[in-house]
């Protein structure tokens, strides 16, 4: 009888009966961070083998919309007339990276932005050069760069100058990570990486003192055991398709599980696997979620209201951040009211469920079921800061504010049964920068390393979280992992 295999025990070295193949870095994972590291690795002379479980390679990157949240003055920002730079870019990622950020990961993800798109053109992924004004999930045209976090809102915009930084791949309409994939992973194959599909890496092979020497895969139906002499670099993704997983370390997540924004092979299995060698993990109860309220941009003219009728947020933030506070309003409750002056449904969702319409706003109150009174008065105010423009409360801003004066007034519903969030997790294996996975005592397990979802990287926080910042920290710290692995002496025949 064949052994039974589990990501959450290793496979001991003393118990693999032969090395069916020898390399020097195995890649478990063919995405984005994935392919990063194998094009670094590959590229410095290292022996590449890449195990993929799906039938190809691209995973959630291939599904995504190819964007990259890069900054500091790329010739992009500087070709549309916006003024960044290294620091501005960092203190915006200290701030949405949240509660326990990797201070160092971002300085030197900062400071490398610049050459770090270079180094994807040069990859040979298209990018037009130019900006798309307005607020926007993916371009929807094939312009290059736009706004796409909430660099523009409180409190964002108090701590760093304003400026959009997602670089999107060139593609007319939206999508174009398959764009961005089929280029990473040409250019890791022409490296000279080798990758297996219908590869599923089962678990870690250690020794007694847990240091990493290989894995076992199922690799077309059969069990294989391979040997790395210089690492394991985990590139699996996180764990939004584990439902046992996100009960134990995300709960609040299983809300955004219905409707997974992955390739659906977001098993954890990476993360199980470093565990199972002691790594220590991070943020494992954080996690990006959308039900995006824009484009239009009408929308964020309007204002989010609780079921006691009070505002929660400055609505001109960022759909994944507005999302976070939406799914936390009691009773999962929420609703966006607008006037007919703006208003306008979702892109994303046209049949969104208008729950209640008015000719005043009491009216819509009473349909509601709220009680009185106290959505009438939250109107009442917001108008008047808009009059003024200012919002001493939330502090919106300005050029987002209305008076919501023209009847028919409507609200339109942004609770959990009416329209469901999507979303995927972002805690994962405790790494330093070059991707050492790192254990509970800050060492690191040997022979291991980890990037991308997998790892806890710069989005480590919902509620900070931006469109580009996934595929740029999985790019950028991808192939700091791959550089540093074939760079290791390695562990002799
Ligand atoms: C519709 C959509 C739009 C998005 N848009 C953007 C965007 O524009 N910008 C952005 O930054 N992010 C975006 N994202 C999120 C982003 O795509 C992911 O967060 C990112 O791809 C994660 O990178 P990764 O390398 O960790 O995982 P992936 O790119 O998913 O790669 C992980 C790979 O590991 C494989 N794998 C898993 N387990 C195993 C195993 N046991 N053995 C072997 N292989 C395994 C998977 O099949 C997969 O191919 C979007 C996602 C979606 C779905």
């Amino acid at each position: 009888m064949s052994p039974r295999f589990s990501a959450a025990t290793p496979c001991r070295l003393d118990q693999v009966p032969q090395w069916d193949i020898e390399t020097d870095v195995i890649i478990v994972g063919f995405g984005i961070a994935g392919a990063c590291a194998a094009i670094e690795a590959a590229s410095a002379g290292a022996q590449v083998t890449i195990l993929e479980v799906a039938g190809t390679h691209g995973g959630s990157a291939a599904l995504s919309g190819g964007e990259f949240y890069l900054g500091g003055g790329t010739s992009v920002q500087r070709a549309a007339g916006f003024d960044d730079n290294a620091e501005e870019l960092f203190n915006y990622l200290l701030l949405s990276g949240g509660p326990g950020v990797d201070a160092e990961k971002v300085r030197l993800y900062a400071d490398g932005a610049v050459d770090h798109f270079a180094w994807i053109r040069a990859q040979g992924i298209p990018f037009k050069g130019t900006f798309l004004p307005g607020k926007w999930l993916e371009p929807v045209t094939d312009d290059t760069l736009i706004w796409s976090g909430s660099e523009a809102a409180w409190p964002f915009s108090a701590a760093a100058k304003p400026a959009p930084r997602a670089h999107a791949a060139q593609m007319e309409g939206m999508g174009a990570g398959r764009i961005v994939m089929d280029a990473f992973a040409a250019r890791a194959l022409e490296a000279g990486a080798e990758a297996h599909f219908n590869a599923r890496t089962l678990c870690l092979v250690a020794d007694g003192v847990d240091a990493v020497h290989g894995v076992v895969a199922r690799i077309d139906g059969e069990v294989r055991y391979l040997r790395a002499r210089k690492g394991v670099i985990l590139c699996a993704g996180g764990f939004i398709c584990n439902t046992e997983m996100l009960r134990r370390f995300a709960p609040a997540a299983l809300e955004a599980a219905g409707y997974p924004t992955t390739a659906g092979n977001d098993d954890g299995s990476g993360i199980r696997m470093g565990m199972s060698v002691g790594g220590a993990v991070s943020h494992m109860e954080e996690f990006f979620a959308t039900k995006p309220s824009f484009p239009p941009d009408n929308l964020v003219f309007g204002i989010f209201v609780n079921e006691r009728g009070q505002r929660f947020i400055n609505e001109d933030v960022y759909h994944g951040r507005a999302t976070r506070y939406l799914m936390r309003q009691p009773n999962g409750r929420a609703w966006l009211l607008m006037d007919n002056a703006i208003f306008a449904r979702p892109d994303f969702n046209p049949d969104i469920h208008i729950a209640a319409v008015g000719e005043t706003w009491a009216e819509v109150e009473a349909e509601l079921g709220l009680p009185g009174g106290e959505l009438v008065h939250t109107v009442e105010s917001y108008n008047r800061y808009a009059a003024a423009g200012v919002d001493p409360v939330f502090h919106k801003d300005a050029k987002w504010m209305q008076p919501l004066v023209e009847p028919p007034f409507a609200a339109l519903s942004f609770g959990a049964d009416d329209y469901p969030a999507t979303g995927f997790t972002l805690g994962g294996l405790l790494t330093r920068p070059n991707g050492e996975v790192l254990n509970a005592d800050g060492g690191p397990v040997p022979g291991l390393y980890a990037a991308g979802r997998t790892s806890c990287g710069l989005p480590r926080w919902g509620e900070g979280y931006c469109s580009g910042i996934s595929l740029g920290d999985g790019s950028f710290f991808g192939r700091l992992a791959g550089r540093h692995v074939a760079d290791l002496q390695g562990q002799p025949d």
